[in-house]
């Protein structure tokens, strides 16, 4: 099947503009751009994954139709606390990120790997549902744009090759927003991923409302981004089109109110593995894995196999957790046992060894894991807790 556009059928990585987020050049678009740029995306072959609006939260799925968009909308999120409501405007993106991430759709929480059947005579192998998808992601914030960028370095650039998802991923299309309301749970200003995106889209657009007028400033990022604003209908933008729009961001990056101390995360975490912190995070944290299920970044999965009496067996990789105890089972036994050590396990993955392992930060500040824990627990504060006791000199 051919893509209309660009070259999505290879497994080649995407080559994204670097910019240093600057507006160098961009088009000007009416307000009405996603009730034609959605069906040209289904036209053309994708499955529209978007926010939209599921059971009270704005969550990444597939959408059919530019009404499906959280039009008018809003979210307030605070540790352990999220609600949406009508925001009384034609907004399009008047919100923050929700719990569901793209690796929801890239590396689904469940896939079956591999079916293999019997037969009269012989066996019959089929392989990976997930194979041939071909998603175009509308939307997508700068600290899931990091966040997709460190994935493709896990599953994609590694050692370990996962087909799943680079099949999935070389055919993806993105779309950003740069995003113009900071949640309270955001940090991604301190992590260097946002709120302005500066690489990994397609297209990028920012959304100006200035009295009666709603318009989108639209920057394209790869050859398939131009493709797609050559085929809508658009006009250059003027230097205050693009004074105004970086001005979005600008506003953005100073509402944000939540931020990763100033830190050498490594070398804190490094040097107080014994501390007693731990134990003090365990007496509130319930193991229950909502922080690595709701995290952008999170790459962990556990395969399968199951037979049936008809003779049909099947291999199935689920996502799994560093909160479970069966993650860490070494020989018939989790060494993982205590809620202490797998919070100071997520945590030291997150903000020491994944420098290591992939060269960059595992977080990119997006504020999933602070909202969606039940109780609370805010990876920012936590690291400032260590990092101010750790300071203290005993007596
Ligand atoms: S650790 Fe938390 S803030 Fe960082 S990327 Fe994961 S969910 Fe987002
Ligand atoms: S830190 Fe919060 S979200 Fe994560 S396992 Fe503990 S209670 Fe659950």
């Amino acid at each position: 099947m051919g893509w209309l556009f660009g070259d999505r059928n290879t497994a080649e990585p995407h080559r994204y503009a670097q910019t240093n987020g600057d507006i160098v050049s961009a088009r000007v678009i009416q307000g009405d751009l996603f009730e034609s740029l959605i069906p040209m995306l289904i036209s053309s072959g994708y499955r529209v994954v978007a926010p939209t609006l599921d059971e009270g939260a704005i969550v990444y799925d597939v959408i059919d139709d530019a009404a499906d968009l959280p039009i008018g909308w809003t979210d307030e999120q605070g540790p352990a606390s999220y609600r949406s409501y009508d925001r009384g405007d034609d907004v399009y993106f008047g919100y923050s990120v929700g719990p569901r991430s793209l690796r929801a759709f890239l590396s689904p929480p469940h896939l079956t790997l591999l079916t293999i059947t019997r037969g009269d005579t012989d066996l019959a192998f089929a392989s990976d549902e997930h194979e041939g998808r071909a998603y175009a992601f509308v939307g997508v914030r700068a600290c899931d744009l990091a966040a997709l960028a460190i994935q493709d370095k896990v599953l994609v650039e590694s050692r370990f090759v996962d087909a799943a998802y680079t099949s999935a991923r070389s055919r993806s299309l993105v779309i950003a927003v740069n995003c113009s309301v900071a949640g309270a749970t955001c940090f991604c200003a301190s992590m260097g991923t946002g709120p302005r995106c500066s690489s990994g889209y397609d297209l990028v657009v920012t959304e100006l409302v200035r009295g009666d007028a709603h318009e989108f400033v639209v920057e394209s990022g790869t050859d398939a981004g131009a493709d797609i604003l050559g085929a809508l209908g658009s006009r250059e933008a003027s230097p205050s089109d693009i004074t105004d729009a970086a001005d979005v961001s600008l506003a953005t990056e100073r509402a944000i109110s939540t931020s990763m101390p100033d830190v050498d995360t490594y070398t804190l975490l490094t040097d107080n593995l014994e501390h007693s912190i731990w134990e003090d995070i365990a007496q509130r944290c319930l193991s229950c894995t909502n922080c690595t299920l709701v995290c952008p970044t999170c790459f962990c999965s556990t395969i399968s196999d199951f037979t049936d009496l008809a003779g049909k067996a099947t291999r199935t990789k689920s996502w799994d957790s560093c909160f479970s105890l069966d993650f860490s089972n070494l020989h018939g036994h989790p060494v993982r046992t205590s809620s202490s050590s797998r919070y100071r396990q997520w945590i030291t993955h997150k903000l020491a060894y994944w420098y290591d392992q992939f060269g960059s930060s595992g977080c990119v500040g997006c504020g999933r894991c602070i909202t969606w824990c039940p109780v609370g627990i805010d990876i920012t504060e936590e690291i400032q807790r260590l990092d101010s006791e750790a300071q203290e000199v005993p007596v």
